[in-house]
């Protein structure tokens, strides 16, 4: 995808021809190719409910050709140099910063973020391949002599083997190259199924690999209206070693079902319902901007997204008027267009659960400070929203939002948070605000979250290992140990 598209067209031409550069068929063993069904499915920009482009849509003996081709090329590939995977990762990640502006211009058109917030997440992205470009040539095993004195054991880290992806909608780039790269680097091939609702922008970093010398069978890419009827067979065939789902806790449990007949390993990034604790000694400025940043991100559709906001009694009154105060003055509108801070939501659906949400809440007797309602006319926008009083029996505090609603409780105690936070079946990201160092470790080490925000409402990063605990998933991607999952650990007997 090179359009090539500068700043001397139209924004309306421009958007067009970042569109019209994506190829949009299966990529399999090396090849852009047609549905063997010869069937295509709508894209749509979610700020308008148009189509963007149709896009192939995989069978399933499509979607055996690209595990044949995934099965094929894994010896050859497992053997690849080190340096030369990661040479690969590190001039996708070159060309994906030199071809910034068109890819987030590509990913707020199918997803509806704001342009900024998708020139970050291509640089986050494109971050993935230059950490696991750096991981790829340190992959490394032991050697120890046996506590008898005699035998020596010698373990070996080798490639899982094939893996299937599949990732979600709402960080359509970076939940995808947050797994190619460290299956790259380890070595593994792959066959992998991005969202139905945004698969551009995935076959658009399928492009830049293959332009940067990624060898034909290792990347498939197979885009699908019907995910389960597509994934199944490929699971309990048997040859795909591992899967690595970026989603929903409703799918995931449902892959994990499927994974168990091959004894398959899996990686688990599912939902969240992340607290965001405020006390009495945070830095108000901060824990704001905090929570901005915590909520806004993705217009609320984060699974790190803060769902519930607990915020001591002597503060709350404060935090919550300067947060509707931000909220209310944020710009709403298509993300393509510079200075928007909000986007639509993906979907008519997504749209009508939050309206759902916060109906349910205000019936119950929260208070609307500003928001409250979507927005009338094309697209599926929601009003930045902030709801006080909030009962803990509201559904919004249980199920996860995926919306710009910020929902705020008042506490008094500490172990009452606590328990409030930790009163949930998710545990992926919680924060906490506070300026005391005893509370504020205190408090990180007894959340059950697999990260914590400490005075930051952003925990992203590539170099950290990403990941939730109980139902928000198993395993982690990103930092030192992202590798670790698309690796497997052989021991050698050795006799002396
Ligand atoms: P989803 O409905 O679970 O879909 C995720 C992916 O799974 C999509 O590619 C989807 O395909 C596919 N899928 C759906 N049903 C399937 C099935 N039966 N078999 C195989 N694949 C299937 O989730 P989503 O709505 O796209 O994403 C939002 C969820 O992801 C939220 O819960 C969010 O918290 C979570 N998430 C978690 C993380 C994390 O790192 N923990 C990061 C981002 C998002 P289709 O698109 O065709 O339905």
């Amino acid at each position: 995808m090179s359009p090539g598209t500068g700043g001397a067209l139209s924004s309306g031409d421009r958007e067009h021809a970042v569109v019209e550069a994506v190829p949009t068929e299966l990529f399999v063993n090396g090849q852009w190719r047609p549905s063997g069904g010869g069937k295509t499915f709508d894209v749509e920009d979610p700020s308008t409910g148009k189509v963007l482009r149709a896009v192939a849509d995989a069978t399933v003996e499509d979607g055996m050709a690209a595990l044949d081709a995934a099965v094929a090329a894994q010896a050859g590939w497992a053997r690849y140099p080190p340096r030369e995977r990661g040479e690969i990762l590190r001039r996708a990640y070159e060309v994906m910063m030199a071809r910034q502006e068109d890819l987030a211009l590509l990913m707020t058109l199918e997803m509806g973020k704001p342009v900024a917030e998708s020139r970050g997440e291509i640089a986050y992205a494109a971050e993935f391949l230059r950490w696991f470009a750096e991981e790829a040539v340190r992959i490394d095993g032991g050697f120890a002599v046996a506590p008898g004195g005699s035998g020596r054991v010698l373990v070996m880290r080798q490639p899982v083997g094939p893996s299937l992806l599949i990732t979600p909608w709402n960080f359509p780039t970076a939940m995808g190259t947050r797994k190619i790269g460290p299956a790259v680097a380890a070595g593994c091939t792959m066959v992998l199924k991005p969202a139905s609702l945004t698969p551009l922008s995935m076959l658009a970093v399928a492009d830049i690999l293959a332009e940067c010398g990624l060898p034909p069978g290792v990347l498939n890419v197979v885009p699908s209206s019907s995910a389960g009827r597509l994934m199944e067979p490929l699971i309990r065939d048997g040859r795909a070693r591992k899967l690595s789902f970026t989603g929903s806790t409703e799918v995931g449990r449902l892959l994990l079902e499927q994974c168990a007949e091959q004894i398959m390993r899996t990686s688990m990034e599912l939902g969240g319902n992340a607290p965001f604790l405020v006390f009495a000694d945070a830095d108000l400025d901060a824990a704001v901007g905090g929570a901005m940043v915590a909520k806004m991100r993705n217009i609320g559709e984060a699974c790190t997204a803060a769902n519930r906001f607990y915020v001591h009694a002597e503060v709350v009154e404060e935090f919550s008027r300067r947060l509707a105060e931000q909220m209310g003055s944020l710009r709403i509108g298509r993300g393509s267009d510079e200075g928007v801070d909000v986007g639509p939501l993906i979907e008519a659906r997504a749209r009508e659960k939050v309206r759902q949400l916060v109906d349910d809440a205000v019936a119950r007797g929260a208070q609307v400070l500003v928001g409250g309602e979507p927005v009338d006319g094309p697209g599926y926008f929601y009003r930045p929203t902030v709801l006080v009083d909030v009962p803990p029996d509201a559904e919004l505090t249980s199920t996860e939002i995926f919306g710009p609603v910020a929902p705020i409780i008042a506490f008094t105690d500490e172990q009452q948070v606590l328990a409030a936070a930790n009163d949930s079946p998710f545990g992926l990201v919680s924060y906490v605000y506070t300026s005391d160092l005893n509370r504020a470790l205190r408090v990180c080490e007894r959340l059950e979250a697999g990260m914590v925000g400490l005075n930051q409402g952003l925990v992203s990063n590539p170099a950290a290992p990403f990941g939730g605990i109980k139902h928000s998933g198993l395993g982690r991607e990103g930092g030192a140990v992202g590798i670790e999952e698309f690796l497997e650990t052989k021991y050698v007997a050795v006799a002396t």
